[in-house]
Protein backbone atom coordinates (compact mmCIF):
# COMPACT_ATOMS: atom_id res chain seq x y z
CA UNK A 1 0.00 0.00 0.00
CA UNK A 2 1.48 3.46 -1.32
CA UNK A 3 2.22 5.81 1.98
CA UNK A 4 0.31 8.89 2.21
CA UNK A 5 2.41 10.74 5.17
CA UNK A 6 5.49 12.48 5.11
CA UNK A 7 8.34 11.75 7.97
CA UNK A 8 11.36 14.03 8.99
CA UNK A 9 13.67 11.60 7.30
CA UNK A 10 11.40 11.60 3.56
CA UNK A 11 11.62 15.48 3.83
CA UNK A 12 15.29 15.62 4.40
CA UNK A 13 15.89 13.55 1.61
CA UNK A 14 13.40 15.82 -0.58
CA UNK A 15 14.89 18.88 0.65
CA UNK A 16 18.51 17.46 -1.31
CA UNK A 17 16.96 16.08 -4.26
CA UNK A 18 15.51 19.44 -4.43
CA UNK A 19 18.59 21.95 -4.11
CA UNK A 20 20.85 19.58 -6.17
CA UNK A 21 18.32 19.56 -9.25
CA UNK A 22 18.09 23.30 -8.49
CA UNK A 23 22.20 23.07 -8.92
CA UNK A 24 22.22 20.74 -11.64
CA UNK A 25 19.69 22.30 -13.95
CA UNK A 26 21.59 25.61 -13.68
CA UNK A 27 18.44 27.26 -11.95
CA UNK A 28 20.21 28.32 -8.93
CA UNK A 29 24.35 28.97 -8.25
CA UNK A 30 24.94 29.94 -4.71
CA UNK A 31 23.69 28.98 -1.19
CA UNK A 32 21.61 32.29 -1.19
CA UNK A 33 19.63 31.96 -4.56
CA UNK A 34 18.65 27.83 -3.06
CA UNK A 35 17.82 29.57 -0.05
CA UNK A 36 15.42 32.10 -2.09
CA UNK A 37 14.09 29.77 -4.54
CA UNK A 38 13.50 26.91 -1.84
CA UNK A 39 12.39 28.54 0.82
CA UNK A 40 14.63 26.74 3.05
CA UNK A 41 16.45 28.80 5.92
CA UNK A 42 20.43 29.70 4.55
CA UNK A 43 20.98 27.28 7.72
CA UNK A 44 19.28 24.28 6.53
CA UNK A 45 20.60 24.86 2.91
CA UNK A 46 24.18 25.18 4.59
CA UNK A 47 23.74 21.65 6.04
CA UNK A 48 22.64 20.02 2.67
CA UNK A 49 25.06 21.84 0.06
CA UNK A 50 27.73 20.36 2.88
CA UNK A 51 26.47 16.94 2.37
CA UNK A 52 26.49 17.32 -0.82
CA UNK A 53 30.14 18.50 -1.08
CA UNK A 54 31.43 15.61 1.27
CA UNK A 55 29.43 13.22 -0.52
CA UNK A 56 30.98 14.92 -4.07
CA UNK A 57 27.92 16.31 -5.88
CA UNK A 58 28.59 19.24 -5.69
CA UNK A 59 32.33 21.48 -5.63
CA UNK A 60 32.30 25.33 -4.50
CA UNK A 61 33.38 27.83 -7.19
CA UNK A 62 34.87 31.24 -7.10
CA UNK A 63 32.19 33.76 -8.97
CA UNK A 64 32.87 36.84 -10.50
CA UNK A 65 33.57 39.50 -8.26
CA UNK A 66 31.56 42.30 -8.39
CA UNK A 67 33.06 46.36 -7.95
CA UNK A 68 31.51 46.81 -4.61
CA UNK A 69 31.73 43.04 -2.62
CA UNK A 70 35.39 42.91 -0.92
CA UNK A 71 35.76 39.19 -1.61
CA UNK A 72 34.46 36.88 -3.88
CA UNK A 73 31.08 35.14 -3.54
CA UNK A 74 31.59 31.45 -3.54
CA UNK A 75 29.56 29.52 -6.24
CA UNK A 76 28.18 25.97 -6.79
CA UNK A 77 28.56 23.68 -9.17
CA UNK A 78 28.27 20.07 -10.14
CA UNK A 79 31.14 18.26 -9.44
CA UNK A 80 33.06 16.84 -12.27
CA UNK A 81 33.29 13.59 -9.94
CA UNK A 82 29.38 13.41 -9.50
CA UNK A 83 28.29 10.20 -10.53
CA UNK A 84 27.06 9.79 -14.00
CA UNK A 85 24.29 8.05 -15.79
CA UNK A 86 23.32 6.08 -19.06
CA UNK A 87 20.42 5.93 -20.87
CA UNK A 88 19.11 3.56 -23.69
CA UNK A 89 16.09 4.35 -26.43
CA UNK A 90 13.99 1.23 -27.83
CA UNK A 91 12.70 2.88 -31.78
CA UNK A 92 11.82 0.98 -34.79
CA UNK A 93 14.66 0.73 -36.77
CA UNK A 94 17.16 1.98 -34.14
CA UNK A 95 18.45 1.38 -30.36
CA UNK A 96 20.44 4.27 -29.15
CA UNK A 97 22.41 4.99 -26.00
CA UNK A 98 23.93 7.98 -23.83
CA UNK A 99 26.12 8.53 -20.91
CA UNK A 100 25.70 12.02 -19.69
CA UNK A 101 26.03 13.66 -16.35
CA UNK A 102 23.79 15.30 -14.27
CA UNK A 103 23.65 18.67 -16.39
CA UNK A 104 22.59 16.14 -19.35
CA UNK A 105 25.89 17.33 -21.29
CA UNK A 106 26.43 14.07 -22.99
CA UNK A 107 30.01 12.12 -22.78
CA UNK A 108 29.08 9.22 -24.93
CA UNK A 109 26.66 8.33 -27.67
CA UNK A 110 26.08 5.25 -29.72
CA UNK A 111 23.13 4.16 -32.15
CA UNK A 112 22.40 0.37 -33.70
CA UNK A 113 20.25 0.97 -36.57
CA UNK A 114 17.91 -2.32 -38.19
CA UNK A 115 14.83 -3.47 -38.13
CA UNK A 116 14.59 -5.86 -34.94
CA UNK A 117 13.10 -9.33 -36.25
CA UNK A 118 13.10 -10.66 -32.34
CA UNK A 119 12.91 -9.72 -28.98
CA UNK A 120 16.64 -11.48 -28.71
CA UNK A 121 18.21 -9.17 -31.40
CA UNK A 122 16.77 -6.40 -29.73
CA UNK A 123 18.43 -6.88 -26.12
CA UNK A 124 21.42 -7.91 -27.56
CA UNK A 125 21.61 -4.61 -29.45
CA UNK A 126 21.01 -2.60 -26.24
CA UNK A 127 23.06 -4.94 -23.96
CA UNK A 128 26.07 -3.98 -26.63
CA UNK A 129 25.14 -0.53 -26.73
CA UNK A 130 24.66 0.25 -22.57
CA UNK A 131 28.34 -2.48 -22.64
CA UNK A 132 30.14 0.51 -24.27
CA UNK A 133 28.69 2.81 -22.70
CA UNK A 134 29.70 1.38 -18.90
CA UNK A 135 32.90 0.46 -20.11
CA UNK A 136 35.77 1.83 -18.31
CA UNK A 137 33.49 3.85 -16.48
CA UNK A 138 33.16 3.97 -12.38
CA UNK A 139 31.21 6.30 -11.80
CA UNK A 140 27.80 4.79 -13.14
CA UNK A 141 24.97 5.28 -10.87
CA UNK A 142 21.79 4.18 -12.22
CA UNK A 143 20.62 3.30 -15.95
CA UNK A 144 17.61 5.13 -17.33
CA UNK A 145 15.59 3.00 -20.45
CA UNK A 146 12.66 4.19 -22.80
CA UNK A 147 10.78 2.94 -25.59
CA UNK A 148 8.03 3.33 -27.85
CA UNK A 149 4.20 2.19 -26.83
CA UNK A 150 2.65 0.89 -25.69
CA UNK A 151 4.81 0.45 -22.24
CA UNK A 152 3.98 -0.70 -18.87
CA UNK A 153 5.70 1.48 -16.69
CA UNK A 154 5.27 -0.10 -13.40
CA UNK A 155 6.01 -3.82 -14.82
CA UNK A 156 8.83 -2.24 -16.77
CA UNK A 157 7.76 -3.78 -19.68
CA UNK A 158 7.26 -3.41 -23.57
CA UNK A 159 4.38 -4.76 -24.12
CA UNK A 160 3.50 -5.08 -28.29
CA UNK A 161 3.87 -1.51 -30.81
CA UNK A 162 2.52 -1.07 -33.43
CA UNK A 163 4.70 -1.77 -36.49
CA UNK A 164 7.28 -3.46 -34.69
CA UNK A 165 7.23 -6.99 -36.46
CA UNK A 166 5.67 -8.81 -33.95
CA UNK A 167 8.61 -8.14 -31.35
CA UNK A 168 7.26 -7.19 -27.52
CA UNK A 169 6.35 -8.64 -24.10
CA UNK A 170 9.93 -7.75 -22.89
CA UNK A 171 10.68 -7.07 -19.28
CA UNK A 172 13.64 -4.97 -19.94
CA UNK A 173 14.02 -3.36 -16.61
CA UNK A 174 14.29 -6.51 -15.09
CA UNK A 175 16.77 -7.71 -17.48
CA UNK A 176 18.76 -4.59 -17.43
CA UNK A 177 18.35 -5.05 -13.65
CA UNK A 178 19.85 -8.41 -13.49
CA UNK A 179 22.56 -8.21 -16.02
CA UNK A 180 24.02 -4.62 -15.01
CA UNK A 181 23.03 -5.44 -10.81
CA UNK A 182 22.34 -1.58 -10.64
CA UNK A 183 19.71 0.44 -10.41
CA UNK A 184 17.11 1.13 -13.46
CA UNK A 185 14.20 3.68 -14.20
CA UNK A 186 12.20 2.87 -17.30
CA UNK A 187 9.21 4.96 -18.94
CA UNK A 188 7.73 5.45 -21.99
CA UNK A 189 10.19 7.12 -24.92
CA UNK A 190 7.50 10.40 -25.16
CA UNK A 191 7.11 10.33 -21.32
CA UNK A 192 10.46 10.76 -20.73
CA UNK A 193 11.61 13.03 -23.64
CA UNK A 194 9.02 15.30 -22.01
CA UNK A 195 10.39 14.94 -18.99
CA UNK A 196 14.05 16.13 -20.09
CA UNK A 197 12.63 18.71 -21.87
CA UNK A 198 10.72 20.33 -18.69
CA UNK A 199 13.93 20.09 -16.89
CA UNK A 200 16.89 21.06 -19.52
CA UNK A 201 15.10 21.83 -22.34
CA UNK A 202 12.04 23.91 -23.93
CA UNK A 203 9.84 23.11 -20.94
CA UNK A 204 11.47 24.54 -18.71
CA UNK A 205 9.20 26.82 -16.42
CA UNK A 206 6.18 24.87 -17.36
CA UNK A 207 3.96 22.41 -15.59
CA UNK A 208 1.78 21.34 -17.74
CA UNK A 209 3.46 20.30 -21.12
CA UNK A 210 2.22 18.50 -24.25
CA UNK A 211 5.02 16.95 -26.25
CA UNK A 212 3.75 15.19 -29.30
CA UNK A 213 6.22 13.26 -31.52
CA UNK A 214 5.72 12.24 -35.01
CA UNK A 215 7.64 9.35 -36.40
CA UNK A 216 6.52 6.14 -38.03
CA UNK A 217 4.06 6.27 -35.36
CA UNK A 218 2.47 9.45 -33.35
CA UNK A 219 3.08 9.39 -29.42
CA UNK A 220 2.87 11.91 -27.21
CA UNK A 221 4.10 12.76 -23.40
CA UNK A 222 2.12 14.57 -20.97
CA UNK A 223 3.52 16.54 -17.56
CA UNK A 224 0.70 17.93 -15.31
CA UNK A 225 1.04 19.78 -12.41
CA UNK A 226 4.77 19.29 -13.25
CA UNK A 227 4.25 14.86 -12.93
CA UNK A 228 4.46 12.75 -15.74
CA UNK A 229 0.61 11.36 -16.42
CA UNK A 230 0.55 7.65 -15.50
CA UNK A 231 -2.72 5.47 -15.43
CA UNK A 232 -2.96 3.33 -12.08
CA UNK A 233 -2.52 0.33 -14.18
CA UNK A 234 1.00 1.43 -15.42
CA UNK A 235 -0.24 2.37 -19.28
CA UNK A 236 1.43 5.68 -20.75
CA UNK A 237 -0.73 8.03 -22.68
CA UNK A 238 -1.02 7.54 -26.18
CA UNK A 239 -2.29 10.63 -28.58
CA UNK A 240 -1.55 8.33 -31.97
CA UNK A 241 -4.87 6.56 -31.89
CA UNK A 242 -7.14 9.57 -30.87
CA UNK A 243 -10.02 9.69 -33.74
CA UNK A 244 -10.13 12.57 -35.45
CA UNK A 245 -12.46 11.27 -37.68
CA UNK A 246 -15.33 8.87 -37.09
CA UNK A 247 -15.84 7.84 -40.86
CA UNK A 248 -12.28 7.93 -41.31
CA UNK A 249 -9.41 4.82 -42.10
CA UNK A 250 -9.73 2.22 -40.25
CA UNK A 251 -6.43 1.20 -37.83
CA UNK A 252 -4.83 -1.58 -36.80
CA UNK A 253 -5.63 -0.74 -33.05
CA UNK A 254 -9.44 -1.50 -33.98
CA UNK A 255 -10.20 1.96 -34.11
CA UNK A 256 -10.87 4.13 -37.00
CA UNK A 257 -9.83 8.05 -37.94
CA UNK A 258 -6.71 7.60 -35.57
CA UNK A 259 -4.53 10.64 -36.27
CA UNK A 260 -1.40 8.63 -36.81
CA UNK A 261 -2.76 7.44 -39.96
CA UNK A 262 -2.86 10.69 -41.73
CA UNK A 263 0.73 12.47 -39.82
CA UNK A 264 2.87 9.84 -39.65
CA UNK A 265 6.16 10.03 -41.61
CA UNK A 266 5.60 7.03 -43.66
CA UNK A 267 2.40 8.64 -44.72
CA UNK A 268 3.66 11.71 -45.46
CA UNK A 269 6.89 10.45 -47.26
CA UNK A 270 4.43 8.70 -49.91
CA UNK A 271 2.05 11.89 -50.57
CA UNK A 272 5.30 13.62 -50.96
CA UNK A 273 6.34 11.24 -53.41
CA UNK A 274 3.57 11.08 -55.28
CA UNK A 275 2.73 14.54 -55.10
CA UNK A 276 6.13 15.37 -57.06
CA UNK A 277 7.09 11.73 -58.99
CA UNK A 278 10.20 11.41 -57.00
CA UNK A 279 11.04 9.35 -54.31
CA UNK A 280 13.82 11.38 -52.15
CA UNK A 281 14.90 11.15 -48.53
CA UNK A 282 12.30 12.29 -46.19
CA UNK A 283 14.05 15.26 -44.59
CA UNK A 284 14.42 17.04 -48.64
CA UNK A 285 10.88 17.34 -48.85
CA UNK A 286 11.15 19.87 -45.82
CA UNK A 287 13.57 21.75 -47.31
CA UNK A 288 11.04 22.34 -50.57
CA UNK A 289 8.00 23.91 -49.51
CA UNK A 290 8.72 26.81 -51.82
CA UNK A 291 6.49 24.08 -54.39
CA UNK A 292 2.91 24.36 -54.07
CA UNK A 293 2.32 20.60 -54.07
CA UNK A 294 4.40 20.41 -50.87
CA UNK A 295 3.09 23.06 -48.83
CA UNK A 296 -0.26 21.38 -49.40
CA UNK A 297 0.76 18.42 -47.72
CA UNK A 298 2.31 19.90 -45.05
CA UNK A 299 -0.86 22.25 -44.02
CA UNK A 300 -2.97 19.31 -44.17
CA UNK A 301 -1.08 17.58 -41.62
CA UNK A 302 -0.78 20.62 -39.36
CA UNK A 303 -5.00 20.88 -40.30
CA UNK A 304 -5.19 16.90 -38.75
CA UNK A 305 -2.49 17.53 -35.95
CA UNK A 306 -4.87 20.45 -34.86
CA UNK A 307 -7.47 18.43 -34.77
CA UNK A 308 -5.96 15.73 -32.74
CA UNK A 309 -4.15 17.97 -30.44
CA UNK A 310 -6.84 20.33 -29.98
CA UNK A 311 -8.71 17.26 -28.42
CA UNK A 312 -5.88 16.48 -25.84
CA UNK A 313 -5.65 20.24 -24.80
CA UNK A 314 -9.05 19.84 -24.14
CA UNK A 315 -9.00 17.94 -21.39
CA UNK A 316 -5.38 18.57 -20.63
CA UNK A 317 -5.34 22.20 -20.41
CA UNK A 318 -1.55 22.02 -21.23
CA UNK A 319 0.26 25.06 -20.97
CA UNK A 320 3.16 24.68 -24.40
CA UNK A 321 2.81 22.25 -27.03
CA UNK A 322 6.86 20.70 -27.77
CA UNK A 323 7.11 19.13 -31.71
CA UNK A 324 9.63 16.14 -31.20
CA UNK A 325 11.16 13.23 -33.33
CA UNK A 326 10.10 14.24 -37.54
CA UNK A 327 8.96 17.38 -36.63
CA UNK A 328 12.66 18.89 -36.10
CA UNK A 329 12.77 18.91 -39.96
CA UNK A 330 9.85 21.43 -39.96
CA UNK A 331 10.83 24.82 -41.02
CA UNK A 332 9.57 27.57 -38.33
CA UNK A 333 6.55 28.97 -40.27
CA UNK A 334 4.67 25.64 -40.55
CA UNK A 335 5.52 25.50 -36.08
CA UNK A 336 3.45 28.93 -36.05
CA UNK A 337 0.84 27.83 -38.35
CA UNK A 338 -0.01 24.89 -36.40
CA UNK A 339 0.25 27.12 -32.95
CA UNK A 340 -2.28 29.73 -34.83
CA UNK A 341 -4.30 26.98 -35.51
CA UNK A 342 -4.58 25.26 -31.82
CA UNK A 343 -5.17 28.49 -30.26
CA UNK A 344 -8.01 29.37 -33.08
CA UNK A 345 -9.65 26.07 -31.87
CA UNK A 346 -9.35 24.95 -28.37
CA UNK A 347 -12.03 25.78 -25.97
CA UNK A 348 -10.11 26.02 -22.66
CA UNK A 349 -8.13 29.03 -20.92
CA UNK A 350 -8.91 31.06 -23.93
CA UNK A 351 -7.30 34.14 -23.30
CA UNK A 352 -4.02 32.61 -23.03
CA UNK A 353 -2.00 31.50 -25.68
CA UNK A 354 -0.03 28.56 -26.15
CA UNK A 355 2.77 28.55 -27.19
CA UNK A 356 4.27 25.88 -30.02
CA UNK A 357 7.71 24.97 -30.08
CA UNK A 358 9.56 22.46 -31.73
CA UNK A 359 11.88 20.25 -28.73
CA UNK A 360 15.28 21.83 -27.71
CA UNK A 361 17.01 18.49 -27.57
CA UNK A 362 15.04 17.51 -31.32
CA UNK A 363 16.35 13.63 -32.14
CA UNK A 364 17.86 13.63 -28.59
CA UNK A 365 14.68 14.45 -27.04
CA UNK A 366 13.59 10.63 -26.39
CA UNK A 367 18.08 9.32 -25.24
CA UNK A 368 17.94 11.74 -23.24
CA UNK A 369 14.87 11.68 -21.52
CA UNK A 370 15.95 7.67 -20.90
CA UNK A 371 19.07 9.04 -18.77
CA UNK A 372 16.78 11.53 -17.08
CA UNK A 373 14.60 8.99 -16.10
CA UNK A 374 17.63 7.71 -13.53
CA UNK A 375 18.21 11.47 -12.66
CA UNK A 376 15.16 12.31 -12.15
CA UNK A 377 15.78 10.17 -8.88
CA UNK A 378 18.45 11.43 -7.75
CA UNK A 379 16.36 14.61 -8.00
CA UNK A 380 13.63 13.05 -5.77
CA UNK A 381 16.30 12.07 -3.10
CA UNK A 382 16.94 8.48 -4.36
CA UNK A 383 20.34 7.50 -4.84
CA UNK A 384 22.09 9.87 -3.15
CA UNK A 385 23.88 7.76 -0.67
CA UNK A 386 23.06 10.08 2.41
CA UNK A 387 21.45 9.10 5.31
ZN1 LIG B 1 -5.42 3.41 -33.98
Amino acid sequence: MTKLGVNRDNQKKINRGLTLKLIATQQCSSRIELSRVTGLTKMAISQIVGELIAKGYVVEVEKESTAELGRRPVGLEISPRAPRYAGVQVQRGYCEAVLCDMQMKVLKSERIVREWTDSEELMEAVYTLMDHMLEGEEQVAAIGAASIGPVSVKEGRIIHPLYFNGVGDIPIKSLLEKRYEMPVYFDHDNQSAALVEQLYGNGRGYQDILLVSVGRGVGCGILVDGQRMHSYSGYAPEIGHISIDHNGIPCVCGNVGCLERYVNSTVMHRRFTEALGQDLEYHRFYTMTDRPEIDKILRDQIHNLTQGIVNALNILNSQIVLLGMDCAYWPEEYVQLLETEINEKKFGNREVRIPVKKTRFLYQSQVLGAACNAVSQVFSGELLGIS
